[in-house]
């Protein structure tokens, strides 16, 4: 988790400067530091990378349980985000930025609604995040227009904001909620702002079916057909996709947000993730909404991940710790573009760093670090947050949020939404 060569580091020092990483190595290096941090029995780790979420659905979390997902969206979820209003969005996402750097989350790609409200809570909260604002067209060319128009605004203006920490993209919801004839579109407007993509693919075997018959193939083979498969896509989910589908999105290098506990719960099925990262697909790991989940704690998403890839392939050798960190890290930077900037305790990357406290009983004896942190650490055994340089949280105390008013105004706003 150190490095690329997945080098780990007893008794070892990491000076930040500027933002950035300058040294990594031995201690004894004699360093005049403006702040310090005792890492003493604490592990040091690049912060972990939530690949796919709606972060501002922490205000409909535990609203609709133990449905499927069509009577959760068609019957819940879209109903109430009818009814949104951008505060609304800012206080549900502040929530959500509480409960990401308290488990130890530095970045997160997010596609929502209102997400210029989103990027104001990254800027308070001190995160970094990949931005796209949620495109539904619905075989509605004027609905479509709208839509992208809207998408496009956000990208162009909050690309870089937040002291250059957000990141834009366009998104277009999904395969059954989109055209071909808009995604074209979509990707011809992506490419000339500059910017990726980011969407859900496969994600429901009706959905993706339906899909299917509508064309005549699958989706992934259409958008192979229009020219939208890239290294500028994430796609979320890819549960039904079959192998060819995988080698077709190898092959165009497009990156693939894993997120077991969503797809689990919503009983869509479990990814093929084994096979896909044995094709080279860069695969990071996301909680999806927690709406669907119900939490963003990527230390427990990871471990489930383990656990169901090892049933899926009768296979106890499948994902294994060091593979399973890579994903929440390096690999999720991958899928986002962002590898050669996040992911990894390496010098002249930016100094997005988790601390975990590892004097604790579920993680002791000390055993292999990997081990330790994919299968025994849980979110709340991060003890301190730092993005870009910038302490986010200290000793288990947010620097930046004032946790007690954020939990408050979410639950104020959830309650109200509840009776609008
Ligand atoms: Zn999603």
């Amino acid at each position: 988790m150190i490095d690329a060569e997945d080098r780990t580091l007893q008794h070892g020092l990491v000076a930040v400067d500027n933002g950035c990483i300058v040294y990594v190595g031995p201690n004894g290096v004699d360093y005049t530091a403006t702040t310090e941090i005792d890492g003493h029995g604490k592990l040091v780790m690049p912060g972990l990378i939530n690949a796919h979420t709606h972060i501002a659905m922490t205000l409909f979390r535990g609203l609709a349980e133990d449905v499927p997902l069509n009577a959760w969206l068609e019957n819940v979820i879209w109903p109430r985000e009818a009814k949104l209003k951008p505060q609304d969005v800012y206080a549900g996402a502040l929530l959500g930025c509480a409960e990401m750097i308290e488990t130890g989350t530095t970045c997160f790609n997010d596609m929502y609604l209102f997400m210029d409200q989103v990027a104001e809570a990254v800027t308070k909260s001190g995160l970094r995040a990949v931005l796209a604002e949620g495109m539904i067209e619905q075989g509605d060319p004027e609905k479509g227009q709208e839509a992208l128009h809207k998408g496009e605004v956000f990208a162009k203006n909050y690309d870089r904001f937040a002291g250059g920490r957000v990141r834009t993209r366009l998104g277009p919801h999904s395969e059954y909620s989109c055209s071909p004839e808009f995604l074209r579109k979509v990707k011809d407007k992506a490419d000339s702002l500059g910017v990726g993509i980011h969407m859900h693919l496969a994600e429901s075997k009706p959905y993706a079916d339906s899909v299917a018959t509508k064309l005549g193939k699958s989706a992934t083979r259409q958008l192979e057909e229009i020219g939208f498969l890239d290294d500028q896509l994430i796609v979320a989910h890819c549960i039904h996709v079959d192998q060819e589908e995988m080698n077709i999105l190898a092959h165009h290098r497009v990156g693939v947000a894993h997120c077991p506990v969503s797809n689990m719960k919503v009983a869509l099925g479990i990814a093929k993730i084994v096979d896909m990262i044995g094709r080279g697909i860069p695969v990071g790991i996301g909680t999806d909404g927690p709406a669907s989940n119900n939490h963003v704690d990527m230390l427990k998403d990871i471990k489930i991940a383990a656990l169901a890839q090892k049933s899926l392939y009768a296979d106890a050798t499948a994902l294994p710790a060091k593979k399973l960190l890579r994903m929440a890290t390096i690999d999720g930077a991958k899928a986002l573009g962002l590898d050669g900037e996040i992911g990894s305790v390496e010098v002249g990357k930016k100094a997005d760093l988790i601390l975990i406290d590892l004097n604790k009983p579920h993680l002791s004896p000390p055993a292999d670090p990997w081990t330790t942190v994919a299968h025994s650490a849980m979110g709340s055994d991060v003890d301190t947050v730092i993005v870009d340089g910038r302490m986010l949280m200290q000793s288990r105390r947010l620097t930046e949020l004032n946790e007690e008013e954020v939990i408050k105004e979410a639950t104020r706003v959830a309650q109200e939404l509840l009776s609008r």
